[in-house]
C-alpha cells in the first residue's frame, strides 16, 4: 500500500490552521539562507508558502553565500532579540568556510523551530519532550498512521545525519523500537535492511536500495531525495520495492510534505509553549 504523505501532511496542517485561528497573536517564523544553493531556496519558498497557507507569518533572512560565520550569527541573534519573532530556521546546508554546529547554536532554544540545537536535541535523546525535528516527527506521523506497531519492531535507518538518521534513532528507541542505523561505513547494507520490520532510508542515492533488500512484508520510508535523469528520485527501487513492502511511501509525495507540515506545527508548538499565554 502506498502511504500519501501529501494528505495526511493536509491532515496536520488543518490541524495547525485551526490552531493559528484562536490565537490571539500570530506565530511568525524567520528562514535564514546563505548563498545561492538552488534546492535550498525552493525549499525555503515553500516553506514561506505554507505559512501562508497556514495563517502563520514569516520573513526570509537572505545573505550571500560570501557571509563570513560572525555575519550569519549576528543575524540569528537579531532574529532571537527580535520579539516578532517566534521561530526561527536556518536552511541547511551552510557554505562550506562555515560552521553549521556554531550557527545552530546560537538560535535561542525557545526558538530552535527544527529543534537541532543542543538543548532541544537533548530532549529528543532524553525522550523528555514530543518537541522533535520535523522529519522525525513526520515519518513517525505516517507509521502510526498506517497503524503499523513501533514498540517491538526493528526499525533500520540507513543514514546518520543530524536531521534525519539521528535524531529519528533516539525518537524510536523512546517508543521502544530495537534500532540499528547504517551508513557509509556499514558492512553488508543488504543484511541489515532485510532484518528490518521497518526501513528508513536517508541517504540521498537514487535506487541504493533494491527490492532484495527488502524483508516481506516490511515498512519502507524513503526519505531520499535526489535530481536524476530529470525527476525526483528517492533512494529507494520503488517498482522492485512496491511488490515486497507492506506499506511504502513515494518520492515526491511521501515524506517531503509530512517535514513542512511539522515544521508549521513546531513553529505552533514553540509559540504556545514559549511565546504566548493567550489561547482563547
Ligand atoms: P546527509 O548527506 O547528511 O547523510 C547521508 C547519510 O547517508 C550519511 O549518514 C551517510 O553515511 C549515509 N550514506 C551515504 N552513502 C551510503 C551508503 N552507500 N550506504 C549506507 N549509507 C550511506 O543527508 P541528509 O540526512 O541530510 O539527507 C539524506 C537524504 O534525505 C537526501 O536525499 C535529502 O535530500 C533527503 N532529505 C529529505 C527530507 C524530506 O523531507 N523528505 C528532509 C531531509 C533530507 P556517513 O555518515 O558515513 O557519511
Amino acid at each position: 500500500m502506498i502511504i500519501d504523505g501529501k494528505a495526511a501532511a493536509e491532515e496536520v496542517l488543518e490541524q495547525v490552521r485551526v490552531r493559528v485561528q484562536k490565537l490571539k497573536s500570530t506565530p511568525c517564523l524567520a528562514a535564514v539562507i546563505v548563498g545561492d544553493d538552488k534546492p535550498s531556496h525552493i525549499y525555503v519558498k515553500n516553506k514561506i508558502k505554507m505559512c501562508r497557507s497556514t495563517g502563520i507569518k514569516s520573513v526570509e533572512c537572505e545573505l550571500p553565500g560570501s557571509a563570513s560565520q560572525k555575519e550569519i550569527i549576528d543575524s540569528v541573534k537579531k532574529l532571537n532579540e527580535d520579539k516578532e519573532i517566534t521561530a526561527i530556521l536556518v536552511q541547511l546546508p551552510l557554505p562550506n568556510h562555515v560552521n553549521k554546529y556554531s550557527v545552530i547554536e546560537s538560535i535561542a532554544p525557545s526558538k530552535d523551530v527544527d529543534a537541532f540545537t543542543s538543548a532541544n536535541f537533548s530532549n529528543t535523546v532524553f525522550g523528555i519532550s514530543d518537541f522533535i525535528p520535523c522529519t522525525p516527527a513526520g515519518i513517525i506521523y505516517l507509521i502510526k498512521k498506517m497503524g503499523v506497531r513501533i514498540e517491538g519492531s526493528h526499525c533500520v535507518i540507513v543514514g546518520r545525519s543530524e536531521i534525519v538518521g539521528k535524531p529519528l534513532a533516539f525518537a524510536l528507541l523512546n517508543l521502544n523500537a530495537t534500532v540499528t542505523i547504517c551508513h557509509s561505513k556499514t558492512h553488508d547494507l543488504k543484511k541489515h535492511c532485510t532484518s528490518a520490520d521497518i526501513l528508513i532510508c536517508a541517504v540521498g542515492k537514487p535506487g541504493i536500495i533494491k527490492g532484495d533488500m527488502i524483508k516481506t512484508g516490511a515498512v519502507v520510508i524513503d526519505v531520499g531525495i535526489s535530481r536524476s535523469e530529470g525527476r525526483i528520485r528517492g533512494d529507494v527501487c520503488f517498482e522492485e520495492a512496491a511488490n515486497i513492502a507492506s506499506y511504502i511511501t513515494p518520492v515526491p509525495g511521501g515524506v517531503g510534505p509530512m517535514t513542512v507540515a511539522f515544521l508549521m506545527k513546531n513553529t505552533v508548538d514553540i509559540f504556545e509553549k514559549y511565546h504566548i499565554l493567550n489561547i482563547e
